[in-house]
Protein backbone atom coordinates (compact mmCIF):
# COMPACT_ATOMS: atom_id res chain seq x y z
CA UNK A 1 0.00 0.00 0.00
CA UNK A 2 0.99 3.43 -0.77
CA UNK A 3 2.25 5.12 2.78
CA UNK A 4 0.43 8.33 3.60
CA UNK A 5 1.99 11.14 4.79
CA UNK A 6 3.15 10.95 8.64
CA UNK A 7 1.24 13.63 9.89
CA UNK A 8 -2.13 12.51 8.09
CA UNK A 9 -4.63 11.91 10.20
CA UNK A 10 -7.80 10.15 9.00
CA UNK A 11 -11.12 11.48 9.51
CA UNK A 12 -12.56 10.93 13.22
CA UNK A 13 -16.17 10.41 14.11
CA UNK A 14 -17.65 11.19 17.02
CA UNK A 15 -18.85 8.12 19.54
CA UNK A 16 -22.42 6.50 19.44
CA UNK A 17 -24.71 7.46 21.32
CA UNK A 18 -25.24 4.55 23.31
CA UNK A 19 -21.29 4.57 23.35
CA UNK A 20 -21.57 8.31 24.59
CA UNK A 21 -24.36 7.33 27.44
CA UNK A 22 -22.74 4.55 28.51
CA UNK A 23 -19.53 6.91 29.29
CA UNK A 24 -21.35 8.94 31.74
CA UNK A 25 -24.20 6.29 32.71
CA UNK A 26 -27.51 7.70 31.27
CA UNK A 27 -29.43 6.04 29.45
CA UNK A 28 -29.13 6.75 25.54
CA UNK A 29 -32.60 8.17 25.33
CA UNK A 30 -31.49 11.14 27.59
CA UNK A 31 -28.27 12.13 24.99
CA UNK A 32 -28.88 15.26 22.61
CA UNK A 33 -26.82 15.25 19.64
CA UNK A 34 -25.72 18.46 18.88
CA UNK A 35 -22.49 18.01 17.01
CA UNK A 36 -23.74 16.56 13.97
CA UNK A 37 -24.93 19.63 12.34
CA UNK A 38 -27.65 18.11 11.45
CA UNK A 39 -31.83 19.32 12.33
CA UNK A 40 -33.48 17.74 15.04
CA UNK A 41 -35.86 15.34 13.16
CA UNK A 42 -35.74 13.97 9.39
CA UNK A 43 -37.52 15.44 6.47
CA UNK A 44 -41.61 14.89 6.36
CA UNK A 45 -41.05 13.45 3.72
CA UNK A 46 -38.55 10.50 4.65
CA UNK A 47 -40.98 7.97 5.54
CA UNK A 48 -41.25 4.23 4.79
CA UNK A 49 -44.04 4.80 1.97
CA UNK A 50 -41.40 7.45 0.38
CA UNK A 51 -38.79 4.07 -0.11
CA UNK A 52 -41.49 1.79 -0.96
CA UNK A 53 -41.32 1.42 -4.37
CA UNK A 54 -37.28 1.30 -4.12
CA UNK A 55 -37.72 -1.37 -2.40
CA UNK A 56 -40.06 -2.99 -4.60
CA UNK A 57 -36.79 -3.19 -6.82
CA UNK A 58 -33.91 -3.28 -4.64
CA UNK A 59 -32.80 -6.62 -5.98
CA UNK A 60 -32.36 -4.93 -9.03
CA UNK A 61 -29.15 -2.19 -10.28
CA UNK A 62 -30.77 1.33 -11.45
CA UNK A 63 -30.37 0.77 -15.13
CA UNK A 64 -30.02 4.35 -16.55
CA UNK A 65 -29.10 5.83 -13.04
CA UNK A 66 -31.84 8.47 -11.41
CA UNK A 67 -32.74 10.82 -14.64
CA UNK A 68 -35.84 12.11 -12.76
CA UNK A 69 -33.69 12.94 -9.85
CA UNK A 70 -30.71 14.89 -11.89
CA UNK A 71 -34.09 17.12 -13.36
CA UNK A 72 -35.10 17.69 -9.58
CA UNK A 73 -31.50 18.66 -8.73
CA UNK A 74 -31.57 20.76 -11.67
CA UNK A 75 -34.56 22.60 -11.70
CA UNK A 76 -33.96 23.56 -7.44
CA UNK A 77 -29.98 24.51 -8.38
CA UNK A 78 -31.18 26.39 -11.79
CA UNK A 79 -28.67 24.00 -13.48
CA UNK A 80 -29.01 21.62 -16.59
CA UNK A 81 -28.99 17.62 -15.73
CA UNK A 82 -25.83 17.73 -17.71
CA UNK A 83 -23.98 19.96 -14.97
CA UNK A 84 -24.56 17.37 -12.29
CA UNK A 85 -22.82 14.54 -10.72
CA UNK A 86 -24.10 12.70 -7.94
CA UNK A 87 -22.53 11.14 -4.44
CA UNK A 88 -22.43 9.85 -1.74
CA UNK A 89 -22.95 13.21 0.63
CA UNK A 90 -20.90 16.19 -0.04
CA UNK A 91 -17.97 13.84 1.43
CA UNK A 92 -17.60 11.84 -1.26
CA UNK A 93 -17.62 14.51 -3.87
CA UNK A 94 -14.80 16.03 -1.88
CA UNK A 95 -12.79 13.13 -2.44
CA UNK A 96 -13.55 13.14 -6.23
CA UNK A 97 -13.00 16.49 -6.93
CA UNK A 98 -9.41 15.95 -5.12
CA UNK A 99 -8.91 12.83 -6.89
CA UNK A 100 -10.11 14.06 -10.37
CA UNK A 101 -7.52 17.48 -10.18
CA UNK A 102 -4.70 16.90 -7.92
CA UNK A 103 -2.34 13.81 -7.46
CA UNK A 104 1.61 13.72 -6.42
CA UNK A 105 3.86 16.19 -6.92
CA UNK A 106 0.98 18.40 -6.80
CA UNK A 107 -0.25 21.36 -4.35
CA UNK A 108 -3.57 21.91 -3.68
CA UNK A 109 -4.78 24.75 -1.34
CA UNK A 110 -7.26 25.08 0.94
CA UNK A 111 -8.96 28.26 1.95
CA UNK A 112 -9.56 29.64 5.45
CA UNK A 113 -8.55 28.01 8.69
CA UNK A 114 -9.82 26.34 10.62
CA UNK A 115 -12.61 24.52 8.05
CA UNK A 116 -13.94 21.41 7.31
CA UNK A 117 -11.06 18.60 7.95
CA UNK A 118 -12.25 16.46 5.06
CA UNK A 119 -10.40 18.98 2.13
CA UNK A 120 -6.72 18.63 3.80
CA UNK A 121 -7.99 14.44 4.18
CA UNK A 122 -9.06 13.70 0.36
CA UNK A 123 -5.78 16.05 -0.66
CA UNK A 124 -3.29 13.50 0.82
CA UNK A 125 -5.38 10.89 0.11
CA UNK A 126 -5.27 11.69 -3.55
CA UNK A 127 -1.14 11.58 -2.87
CA UNK A 128 -1.00 15.49 -3.09
CA UNK A 129 -0.28 17.97 -0.63
CA UNK A 130 -2.10 21.22 0.69
CA UNK A 131 -0.24 24.20 0.17
CA UNK A 132 -0.23 27.73 -1.99
CA UNK A 133 2.08 26.84 -4.39
CA UNK A 134 0.91 27.02 -8.03
CA UNK A 135 -2.45 25.04 -6.44
CA UNK A 136 -4.15 22.66 -9.35
CA UNK A 137 -7.12 23.51 -6.97
CA UNK A 138 -8.70 25.35 -4.22
CA UNK A 139 -10.96 24.13 -2.03
CA UNK A 140 -13.43 26.59 0.14
CA UNK A 141 -16.36 25.96 2.52
CA UNK A 142 -19.23 28.88 2.59
CA UNK A 143 -20.46 29.25 4.73
CA UNK A 144 -17.09 27.97 6.81
CA UNK A 145 -18.03 25.26 9.13
CA UNK A 146 -16.89 25.46 12.04
CA UNK A 147 -17.17 29.15 12.24
CA UNK A 148 -20.44 29.70 10.46
CA UNK A 149 -19.04 32.37 8.45
CA UNK A 150 -19.73 33.43 5.11
CA UNK A 151 -16.62 35.07 4.03
CA UNK A 152 -16.05 36.57 0.11
CA UNK A 153 -15.51 33.86 -2.03
CA UNK A 154 -11.60 33.31 -3.15
CA UNK A 155 -10.72 34.57 -6.99
CA UNK A 156 -8.50 31.20 -7.38
CA UNK A 157 -10.02 29.13 -10.11
CA UNK A 158 -10.28 25.79 -10.49
CA UNK A 159 -12.48 26.53 -7.27
CA UNK A 160 -13.92 23.80 -5.00
CA UNK A 161 -17.07 25.85 -3.39
CA UNK A 162 -18.25 23.16 -0.21
CA UNK A 163 -22.38 24.83 -0.07
CA UNK A 164 -23.25 22.26 2.32
CA UNK A 165 -25.05 24.69 4.25
CA UNK A 166 -25.96 26.81 1.75
CA UNK A 167 -29.24 27.14 2.39
CA UNK A 168 -29.45 28.44 5.63
CA UNK A 169 -27.30 31.63 4.39
CA UNK A 170 -29.67 31.87 1.30
CA UNK A 171 -26.14 32.81 -0.86
CA UNK A 172 -24.51 30.21 -3.69
CA UNK A 173 -21.77 30.42 -6.38
CA UNK A 174 -24.09 28.06 -8.52
CA UNK A 175 -23.99 30.93 -11.23
CA UNK A 176 -20.09 31.03 -11.53
CA UNK A 177 -20.10 26.93 -12.69
CA UNK A 178 -18.89 28.08 -16.22
CA UNK A 179 -15.95 29.94 -14.54
CA UNK A 180 -14.07 27.36 -13.35
CA UNK A 181 -15.98 26.57 -9.95
CA UNK A 182 -17.63 23.48 -8.89
CA UNK A 183 -20.42 23.84 -6.37
CA UNK A 184 -20.79 20.64 -3.44
CA UNK A 185 -24.09 20.25 -1.97
CA UNK A 186 -25.72 17.70 0.25
CA UNK A 187 -28.87 16.35 1.47
CA UNK A 188 -27.61 16.11 4.82
CA UNK A 189 -28.44 19.11 6.31
CA UNK A 190 -31.45 21.38 4.95
CA UNK A 191 -32.93 18.63 3.46
CA UNK A 192 -32.45 16.39 7.14
CA UNK A 193 -31.21 12.88 5.23
CA UNK A 194 -27.90 12.68 6.48
CA UNK A 195 -27.58 9.21 6.86
CA UNK A 196 -29.22 8.78 3.95
CA UNK A 197 -25.95 9.87 2.39
CA UNK A 198 -26.39 11.56 -0.75
CA UNK A 199 -24.99 14.93 -2.57
CA UNK A 200 -24.33 16.32 -5.76
CA UNK A 201 -21.78 18.57 -7.75
CA UNK A 202 -22.67 21.34 -9.75
CA UNK A 203 -19.74 22.24 -12.67
CA UNK A 204 -19.78 23.04 -16.12
CA UNK A 205 -20.45 20.01 -18.43
CA UNK A 206 -17.23 19.04 -19.05
CA UNK A 207 -16.40 19.10 -15.68
CA UNK A 208 -19.45 17.15 -14.67
CA UNK A 209 -18.88 14.62 -17.21
CA UNK A 210 -15.24 13.77 -16.30
CA UNK A 211 -16.29 14.12 -12.69
CA UNK A 212 -18.86 11.31 -13.51
CA UNK A 213 -16.48 9.37 -15.11
CA UNK A 214 -14.31 9.34 -12.39
CA UNK A 215 -16.84 8.79 -10.02
CA UNK A 216 -17.73 4.73 -8.98
CA UNK A 217 -20.46 3.47 -10.27
CA UNK A 218 -23.76 3.99 -9.15
CA UNK A 219 -22.33 5.45 -5.97
CA UNK A 220 -25.76 6.91 -4.62
CA UNK A 221 -28.18 4.21 -3.66
CA UNK A 222 -32.11 3.54 -5.31
CA UNK A 223 -33.30 4.09 -1.61
CA UNK A 224 -31.49 7.66 -0.96
CA UNK A 225 -32.07 8.58 -4.65
CA UNK A 226 -36.07 8.37 -3.98
CA UNK A 227 -35.66 10.21 -0.18
CA UNK A 228 -33.85 12.81 -2.46
CA UNK A 229 -36.67 13.28 -4.58
CA UNK A 230 -38.93 13.33 -2.23
CA UNK A 231 -37.25 16.00 0.16
CA UNK A 232 -37.09 18.21 -3.74
CA UNK A 233 -40.64 17.33 -3.99
CA UNK A 234 -41.31 19.52 -0.56
CA UNK A 235 -38.85 21.65 0.24
CA UNK A 236 -37.42 22.49 3.52
CA UNK A 237 -38.10 25.49 4.47
CA UNK A 238 -35.36 27.02 6.90
CA UNK A 239 -36.98 30.12 8.23
CA UNK A 240 -37.64 28.54 11.86
CA UNK A 241 -34.22 26.96 12.15
CA UNK A 242 -32.66 30.66 11.20
CA UNK A 243 -34.37 32.37 13.64
CA UNK A 244 -33.99 29.65 16.25
CA UNK A 245 -30.26 30.37 16.12
CA UNK A 246 -30.68 34.28 16.46
CA UNK A 247 -32.94 33.26 19.66
CA UNK A 248 -30.00 30.75 20.96
CA UNK A 249 -27.38 33.43 19.63
CA UNK A 250 -29.16 36.11 21.68
CA UNK A 251 -29.69 34.05 24.86
CA UNK A 252 -25.99 32.93 25.03
CA UNK A 253 -25.23 36.77 24.68
CA UNK A 254 -27.21 36.93 27.64
CA UNK A 255 -25.17 34.19 29.63
CA UNK A 256 -22.33 36.22 28.81
CA UNK A 257 -20.74 34.33 25.62
CA UNK A 258 -20.39 35.73 22.29
CA UNK A 259 -20.94 33.00 19.86
CA UNK A 260 -19.48 33.73 16.27
CA UNK A 261 -21.56 35.56 13.64
CA UNK A 262 -23.23 32.39 11.62
CA UNK A 263 -24.72 31.60 8.59
CA UNK A 264 -25.67 28.44 9.17
CA UNK A 265 -27.77 25.95 11.55
CA UNK A 266 -24.63 26.16 13.91
CA UNK A 267 -22.75 28.57 16.96
CA UNK A 268 -19.24 28.53 17.27
CA UNK A 269 -19.08 29.82 20.67
CA UNK A 270 -15.14 30.72 22.39
CA UNK A 271 -14.73 29.81 25.76
CA UNK A 272 -11.93 28.72 27.89
CA UNK A 273 -11.48 25.41 28.78
CA UNK A 274 -13.81 23.44 25.57
CA UNK A 275 -12.44 20.12 26.65
CA UNK A 276 -14.08 20.24 30.14
CA UNK A 277 -17.31 22.32 28.99
CA UNK A 278 -18.03 19.72 26.52
CA UNK A 279 -17.48 16.78 29.63
CA UNK A 280 -19.35 18.92 31.76
CA UNK A 281 -22.49 19.11 28.74
CA UNK A 282 -21.86 14.98 28.00
CA UNK A 283 -22.75 14.69 31.98
CA UNK A 284 -25.73 16.17 31.44
CA UNK A 285 -26.99 14.45 28.24
CA UNK A 286 -25.83 17.65 26.02
CA UNK A 287 -23.10 16.50 23.47
CA UNK A 288 -21.49 19.36 21.60
CA UNK A 289 -18.18 19.30 19.30
CA UNK A 290 -15.62 20.54 20.91
CA UNK A 291 -12.60 22.80 19.29
CA UNK A 292 -9.16 23.77 20.80
CA UNK A 293 -10.54 27.10 21.08
CA UNK A 294 -14.48 26.86 21.50
CA UNK A 295 -17.38 24.50 21.58
CA UNK A 296 -19.99 24.20 18.27
CA UNK A 297 -23.61 23.22 18.64
CA UNK A 298 -26.35 22.73 16.09
CA UNK A 299 -29.99 24.12 16.41
CA UNK A 300 -32.58 21.75 17.11
CA UNK A 301 -35.44 23.30 18.51
CA UNK A 302 -36.33 26.18 20.90
CA UNK A 303 -37.13 22.85 23.37
CA UNK A 304 -33.96 21.15 23.38
CA UNK A 305 -31.92 24.51 23.03
CA UNK A 306 -33.38 25.45 26.29
CA UNK A 307 -31.73 22.38 27.66
CA UNK A 308 -28.16 23.81 25.65
CA UNK A 309 -28.98 27.12 27.56
CA UNK A 310 -29.57 25.76 30.95
CA UNK A 311 -27.01 23.28 31.00
CA UNK A 312 -24.84 25.47 29.92
CA UNK A 313 -25.69 28.39 32.20
CA UNK A 314 -25.35 25.42 34.97
CA UNK A 315 -21.47 24.25 33.92
CA UNK A 316 -20.64 27.87 33.71
CA UNK A 317 -22.13 28.78 36.96
CA UNK A 318 -24.40 31.56 35.71
CA UNK A 319 -28.03 31.75 36.09
CA UNK A 320 -29.84 29.88 33.52
CA UNK A 321 -32.11 32.26 30.85
CA UNK A 322 -34.59 29.68 30.63
CA UNK A 323 -36.75 28.12 33.00
CA UNK A 324 -36.15 24.88 33.86
CA UNK A 325 -37.23 21.77 32.15
CA UNK A 326 -37.31 19.67 35.55
CA UNK A 327 -36.26 16.44 36.28
CA UNK A 328 -39.01 13.82 35.70
CA UNK A 329 -38.58 14.02 31.79
CA UNK A 330 -38.11 12.05 28.49
CA UNK A 331 -37.68 11.51 25.32
CA UNK A 332 -39.36 8.74 23.24
CA UNK A 333 -38.99 8.03 19.25
CA UNK A 334 -41.39 5.51 18.10
CA UNK A 335 -40.81 4.47 14.23
CA UNK A 336 -43.42 1.89 12.16
CA UNK A 337 -43.69 1.20 8.96
CA UNK A 338 -47.02 3.13 9.13
CA UNK A 339 -46.20 6.27 11.17
CA UNK A 340 -43.13 8.12 13.35
CA UNK A 341 -43.29 9.82 16.44
CA UNK A 342 -41.04 11.64 18.86
CA UNK A 343 -42.57 12.91 22.20
CA UNK A 344 -40.54 14.67 24.35
CA UNK A 345 -42.35 14.79 27.77
CA UNK A 346 -41.73 16.70 31.25
CA UNK A 347 -43.99 15.78 34.21
CA UNK A 348 -43.00 19.18 36.06
CA UNK A 349 -43.66 21.84 33.73
CA UNK A 350 -45.46 24.54 32.56
CA UNK A 351 -47.66 23.25 30.16
CA UNK A 352 -45.62 24.01 27.02
CA UNK A 353 -47.51 22.29 25.07
CA UNK A 354 -46.53 21.54 21.16
CA UNK A 355 -48.30 19.19 18.89
CA UNK A 356 -48.27 18.65 15.30
CA UNK A 357 -49.11 15.37 13.97
CA UNK A 358 -51.54 16.56 10.90
CA UNK A 359 -54.48 14.99 12.78
CA UNK A 360 -56.26 18.41 13.37
CA UNK A 361 -58.77 16.91 15.74
CA UNK A 362 -56.62 14.77 17.79
CA UNK A 363 -53.11 17.67 17.94
CA UNK A 364 -56.74 19.65 20.01
CA UNK A 365 -57.42 16.95 22.35
CA UNK A 366 -54.04 15.54 22.94
CA UNK A 367 -52.94 19.19 23.45
CA UNK A 368 -55.87 19.53 25.90
CA UNK A 369 -54.89 16.56 27.89
CA UNK A 370 -51.17 17.75 28.52
CA UNK A 371 -51.98 21.27 28.86
CA UNK A 372 -54.32 20.62 31.59
CA UNK A 373 -51.70 17.63 33.25
CA UNK A 374 -48.93 20.92 33.55
CA UNK A 375 -46.92 18.96 30.66
CA UNK A 376 -44.66 20.46 28.62
CA UNK A 377 -44.51 18.13 26.08
CA UNK A 378 -43.62 18.18 22.55
CA UNK A 379 -44.93 15.40 20.02
CA UNK A 380 -44.47 15.52 16.49
CA UNK A 381 -45.78 12.62 14.06
CA UNK A 382 -45.23 11.88 10.68
CA UNK A 383 -47.81 9.03 9.23
CA UNK A 384 -49.77 7.63 6.39
CA UNK A 385 -52.79 10.23 6.99
CA UNK A 386 -53.38 9.09 2.89
CA UNK A 387 -55.01 5.89 4.60
CA UNK A 388 -56.95 7.96 7.53
CA UNK A 389 -56.12 9.61 10.94
CA UNK A 390 -56.09 6.16 12.77
CA UNK A 391 -52.58 5.18 12.93
CA UNK A 392 -51.38 8.13 13.62
CA UNK A 393 -53.71 9.20 16.40
CA UNK A 394 -53.21 5.17 17.74
CA UNK A 395 -49.01 5.93 17.81
CA UNK A 396 -48.98 9.04 19.12
CA UNK A 397 -51.26 8.43 22.12
CA UNK A 398 -49.28 4.85 22.65
CA UNK A 399 -46.04 6.95 21.91
CA UNK A 400 -47.21 9.62 25.08
CA UNK A 401 -48.51 7.07 27.11
CA UNK A 402 -44.80 5.31 26.57
CA UNK A 403 -43.43 8.70 27.28
CA UNK A 404 -45.50 9.32 30.47
CA UNK A 405 -44.51 5.29 31.34
CA UNK A 406 -40.77 6.27 31.33
CA UNK A 407 -40.88 9.66 32.75
CA UNK A 408 -42.71 8.51 35.61
CA UNK A 409 -39.49 6.30 36.27
CA UNK A 410 -39.88 3.40 39.37
CA UNK A 411 -43.38 5.56 40.11
CA UNK A 412 -41.69 5.83 43.82
CA UNK A 413 -43.24 9.01 45.01
CA UNK A 414 -46.35 10.02 43.50
CA UNK A 415 -49.84 10.76 44.34
CA UNK A 416 -50.56 7.88 42.22
CA UNK A 417 -54.27 8.40 42.10
CA UNK A 418 -56.17 11.26 40.45
CA UNK A 419 -59.62 12.64 39.42
CA UNK A 420 -61.48 15.24 37.58
CA UNK A 421 -64.74 16.49 36.71
CA UNK A 422 -64.75 18.92 33.51
CA UNK A 423 -67.84 20.62 32.63
CA UNK A 424 -67.91 22.49 28.66
CA UNK A 425 -71.12 24.15 27.48
CA UNK A 426 -73.14 20.94 27.04
CA UNK A 427 -70.34 18.47 27.66
CA UNK A 428 -69.77 16.61 31.35
CA UNK A 429 -66.81 14.67 32.01
CA UNK A 430 -65.37 12.30 34.68
CA UNK A 431 -61.91 10.88 34.78
CA UNK A 432 -60.77 9.02 37.57
CA UNK A 433 -56.73 7.54 37.17
CA UNK A 434 -54.73 4.81 39.11
CA UNK A 435 -51.19 5.26 37.93
CA UNK A 436 -50.09 1.40 39.82
CA UNK A 437 -48.87 0.49 36.95
CA UNK A 438 -51.60 -2.06 35.66
CA UNK A 439 -53.05 -0.68 32.39
CA UNK A 440 -56.94 -0.86 31.79
CA UNK A 441 -59.45 1.60 30.16
CA UNK A 442 -63.00 2.01 31.10
CA UNK A 443 -64.37 4.52 28.47
CA UNK A 444 -67.39 5.53 27.77
CA UNK A 445 -68.19 8.81 25.62
CA UNK A 446 -71.95 9.46 24.71
CA UNK A 447 -70.88 10.83 21.26
CA UNK A 448 -67.71 9.94 19.46
CA UNK A 449 -65.75 12.15 16.74
CA UNK A 450 -63.96 8.89 15.42
CA UNK A 451 -61.03 7.55 17.54
CA UNK A 452 -60.94 9.80 21.02
CA UNK A 453 -61.59 6.25 23.04
CA UNK A 454 -59.25 4.35 20.86
CA UNK A 455 -56.56 7.48 21.64
CA UNK A 456 -57.70 7.48 25.31
CA UNK A 457 -57.23 3.12 25.38
CA UNK A 458 -54.05 3.40 23.86
CA UNK A 459 -52.54 6.05 26.35
CA UNK A 460 -53.49 4.02 28.76
CA UNK A 461 -51.70 0.75 27.61
CA UNK A 462 -48.85 1.91 27.03
CA UNK A 463 -48.56 4.55 30.44
CA UNK A 464 -49.41 1.50 32.19
CA UNK A 465 -52.79 3.28 33.76
CA UNK A 466 -56.13 2.47 34.92
CA UNK A 467 -58.46 4.96 32.92
CA UNK A 468 -62.06 5.39 33.65
CA UNK A 469 -63.83 7.82 31.34
CA UNK A 470 -67.34 8.72 31.42
CA UNK A 471 -68.26 12.08 29.22
CA UNK A 472 -71.77 13.01 28.03
CA UNK A 473 -73.00 15.68 26.13
CA UNK A 474 -74.77 16.59 22.75
CA UNK A 475 -71.89 17.85 20.63
CA UNK A 476 -69.22 15.03 19.97
CA UNK A 477 -66.23 17.91 19.75
CA UNK A 478 -67.19 19.21 23.66
CA UNK A 479 -67.89 15.43 24.92
CA UNK A 480 -64.06 14.27 23.44
CA UNK A 481 -62.53 17.46 24.60
CA UNK A 482 -64.32 17.39 28.22
CA UNK A 483 -63.13 13.69 28.70
CA UNK A 484 -59.87 15.16 26.94
CA UNK A 485 -59.05 17.59 29.81
CA UNK A 486 -60.75 16.00 32.26
CA UNK A 487 -58.05 13.11 31.78
CA UNK A 488 -55.21 15.92 32.19
CA UNK A 489 -56.95 17.64 35.16
CA UNK A 490 -56.87 13.65 37.05
CA UNK A 491 -53.37 12.82 35.57
CA UNK A 492 -52.19 16.64 37.05
CA UNK A 493 -53.08 14.93 40.53
CA UNK A 494 -52.15 11.52 39.73
CA UNK A 495 -48.11 12.11 38.98
CA UNK A 496 -47.84 14.80 41.67
CA UNK A 497 -44.61 14.31 43.21
CA UNK A 498 -45.33 14.01 47.50
CA UNK A 499 -43.00 11.70 49.12
CA UNK A 500 -40.18 9.12 48.73
CA UNK A 501 -42.23 5.99 49.13
CA UNK A 502 -43.95 3.39 46.95
CA UNK A 503 -47.58 4.45 47.11
CA UNK A 504 -49.33 0.93 47.86
CA UNK A 505 -49.49 -0.80 50.75
CA UNK A 506 -47.64 -3.76 49.16
CA UNK A 507 -44.36 -1.87 49.03
CA UNK A 508 -44.60 -2.69 45.21
CA UNK A 509 -46.66 -0.88 41.91
N1 LIG B 1 -19.06 19.67 4.07
C1 LIG B 1 -19.16 20.31 5.23
C2 LIG B 1 -18.67 21.70 5.34
C3 LIG B 1 -19.72 19.67 6.33
O1 LIG B 1 -19.80 20.30 7.50
C4 LIG B 1 -20.18 18.35 6.20
C5 LIG B 1 -20.83 17.61 7.33
N2 LIG B 1 -20.20 17.57 8.51
C6 LIG B 1 -20.04 17.73 4.98
C7 LIG B 1 -19.49 18.41 3.93
C8 LIG B 1 -20.47 16.31 4.79
O2 LIG B 1 -21.65 16.26 4.12
P1 LIG B 1 -22.26 14.88 3.66
O3 LIG B 1 -23.04 14.34 4.78
O4 LIG B 1 -23.08 15.25 2.49
O5 LIG B 1 -21.11 13.99 3.29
Amino acid sequence: MRTLPAAFAAYKWAPSTEELARRVGLDPVDIVRFDGNVPGSPAASARPATVAAALARVNEYAHGGYPELLRAIADYAGVEPENIALGAGADDLILLCARAFAGPGDQAAIADEPTYPLFAIAVALAGAEVGTDDPVVTFCCRPNNPTGALDPLPVARPLVVDEAYWEYAGETAAGLINDGVIVLRTFSKAFGLAGARIGYALADTETAAELNRRQAPQQVSAISAALALAGLADLPDVTDQVEERDRLARALGALGLEPLPSRTNFLFVPVDDPESVGEALLRRGLVVRVFLDGIRFNVRDSEDDDLLLEGLAHVLERPAPVAPAGTRKTWVLRATAETRIRVRLSLDGASRVRISTGAGLYDHLLEQLAFHAGFDLVLEAVGDLETGPHHTVEDAALALGEALDRALGDRRGIARYGDAVVPMDDALARASIDLGGRAWADIRLEREPGLAQHALQSLAQTGRLALHVESTGTDEHHVAEAAFKAVGRALRTAVRAEGAGIPSTKGVL
